[in-house]
């Protein structure tokens, strides 16, 4: 699944490949499956698509905007799989969800793994869609400050009990933010998944948001993660420090050695020594 610092990379290389091209032909994809979620019908999207110029993408939590201007933003949200860039001439993969040809013949399309969004909206009516509206403050805002961060902390710890992996993973309180990701910034936080947040102290929610950002800013640096695909299907260049590839091997810090459980509906990769 595609994660904040995936979506930045691929809006990142939408903006600097896909901005400004005329869209020929947009096609729904040629491989049913239930758990893509579309809104308009196959003859709907070409009719609405054809002749919209890409305009400049955004990510937002787990979400991509992409306006097709005038007057229609493309929505792909919750996604994992591939979404690629080809050159003109190159051969369409076998199954697809979204097939969007260029003017220049050169086109796009996105194949989702496990489920996702691929929808359409007039201009504005996309921040009505269930998860995008009222979605909170995302980490790559300005508005993402540690005392905002603090703030909801609070909050969370008055409603309930809830661990630090809780914060990073459940209910989209961090948006964009997953599983994948919530490893490593634990670990730089120093933090046990289990760890509860309203027995943080300053420094451990200083160290938890210093993380939070750290490990976005790096994973978007290098690519994405190395377990994912960028716009032109290369493999991102971040390796994961808590992986499935981790568990049994010695902690890149301490030497000792790095164990999993299960917990709130995933493995947890960790160093029971490093994080407390
Ligand atoms: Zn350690």
């Amino acid at each position: 699944m595609f994660e904040l610092p995936e979506l930045m990379t691929l809006a990142k290389q939408m903006n600097d490949t896909l901005k400004g091209k005329i869209i020929r032909r947009g096609q729904l994809g040629n491989s049913p499956h239930k758990f893509v979620w579309y809104n308009r019908g196959h003859h709907e999207f070409e009719k609405l698509t054809k002749g919209k110029k890409i305009g400049e993408a955004r990510p937002k939590g787990r979400w991509l905007f992409i306006p097709l201007e005038p007057e229609y933003v493309l929505l792909l949200g919750e996604c994992g799989g591939k979404v690629l860039y080809h050159r003109p001439g190159s051969k369409l993969p076998k199954k697809y969800h979204l097939y969007i040809t260029f003017e220049d013949g050169s086109f796009l399309t996105a194949t989702t793994q496990m489920w996702g969004a691929m929808e359409l909206y007039e201009k504005g009516k996309e921040n009505d869609r269930k998860y995008v509206k009222g979605m909170r403050t995302t980490p790559i805002e300005p508005e993402f400050t540690l005392d905002y961060f603090s703030s909801i902390i609070d909050d969370c710890a008055r409603a309930e009990k809830r661990s630090a992996k809780g914060l990073l993973t459940q209910d989209q309180i961090i948006p964009g933010l997953g599983n994948a990701i919530a490893q490593d910034i634990l670990f730089r936080a120093h933090l046990h998944p289990r760890h509860s947040i309203g027995d943080l102290s300053g420094g451990e929610r200083r160290a938890l948001y210093d993380a939070i950002l750290s490990t976005i800013d790096e994973i978007e640096k290098k690519g994405g993660r190395y377990d994912e695909h960028d716009l032109y299907n290369n493999s991102g260049g971040y390796v994961r420090i808590m992986d499935k590839n981790a568990a049994g091997r010695p902690c890149p810090q301490c030497g000792g050695k790095i164990e999993k459980m299960q917990y709130l509906g995933g493995t947890c990769y960790f160093c029971p020594d490093c994080q407390k």
